[in-house]
């Protein structure tokens, strides 16, 4: 018996996560998109009219975030999670943000639509139960330097607390490489796709860090069979608090939606 024994694939039954209608996996494709950090109310509206308009399913935007330095832009905390509230409901589009603890539980169980658990605390092991007895829809990160086994590994922490919707996304790894920010290994996709029921995402923005590689990288991610993507879209992506060399426009996310729409029909 897999050591992961809820997640592993034991037929061809796939887990489709619905959140308010919006499905994913399963066959069902999906798109979130948004900015890296949720920055103001304007520039939430803005970018959410605007990727839903596109195709995108669910709404992005860091309100807490992990950042290398002490001295960065951390977010903007519970009045991040408002703005994303505000941006949620005149869009109708489901929220999906990172917890980086359990200092605001009540406040993601209450507003989030699905709980992010990024690439650092993918093996943060207390973190993982606590939000697996939640049983919200989770999206987890690979971490920086996880193998397959060790995301496959951390994500039944998450299932044993009763939760159900987990979503697996490949973000990069960390290699000798330095033309990218990471590493993005789409061979996960299929690996992952055959050990495990729960659908998978790739991030093509954290995965190479440049907005110019993030299109090829979404389109191959597609091709290799991926449930969605999540990437990051911003309306002024040089004024960015976080993350903008490796933010599309949304008249580029536009564009890449359409080329997306292709290549899953190329490959049906
Ligand atoms: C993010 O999605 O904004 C993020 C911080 O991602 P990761 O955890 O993959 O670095
Ligand atoms: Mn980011």
């Amino acid at each position: 018996m897999a050591e992961y024994k809820l997640a592993a694939r034991t037929s061809y039954d796939s887990t489709v996560v619905d959140v308010k209608g919006h499905k994913l996996g399963g066959g069902h494709f999906a798109v979130i998109a948004g900015p890296c950090s949720v920055e103001t109310e304007e520039q939430m509206l803005s970018i959410a009219r605007d990727v839903k308009a596109a195709g995108a399913a669910f709404l992005r935007g860091g309100a807490f975030k992990p950042r290398t330095s002490a001295y960065a832009f951390s977010g903007l905390g519970l009045d991040g999670l408002e703005l994303l509230k505000i941006a949620s409901v005149k869009s109708g589009l489901p929220i999906v943000t990172e917890i980086m603890s359990e200092e605001y539980l009540d406040d993601f169980e209450r507003d989030v639509d699905v709980i992010q658990i990024g690439a650092r605390n993918m093996q943060n092991f207390s973190l993982l139960r606590t939000i697996g007895r939640l049983k919200k829809p989770v999206l987890l990160k690979r971490g920086l330097s996880s193998t397959i086994e060790e995301l496959l590994n951390a994500v039944e922490y998450i299932l044993v607390g009763g939760s159900t919707d987990v979503i697996l996304c490949e973000r990069g790894i960390r290699t000798y490489e330095t033309a990218t920010r990471n590493t993005l290994d789409l061979s996960a996709v299929p690996v992952l796709k055959e050990r495990t029921h729960l659908p998978v995402i790739v991030d093509p923005s954290h995965g190479t860090g440049y907005w110019e590689l993030v299109e090829p990288m979404a389109l191959a991610a597609a091709a290799a069979g991926a449930d969605g993507l999540i990437i990051e879209v911003h309306n002024h992506p040089e004024a960015a608090l976080c993350d903008g060399r490796q933010s599309v426009t949304p008249q580029v996310f536009a564009r890449l939606m359409g080329k997306i729409r292709r290549v899953r029909a190329a490959i049906a």
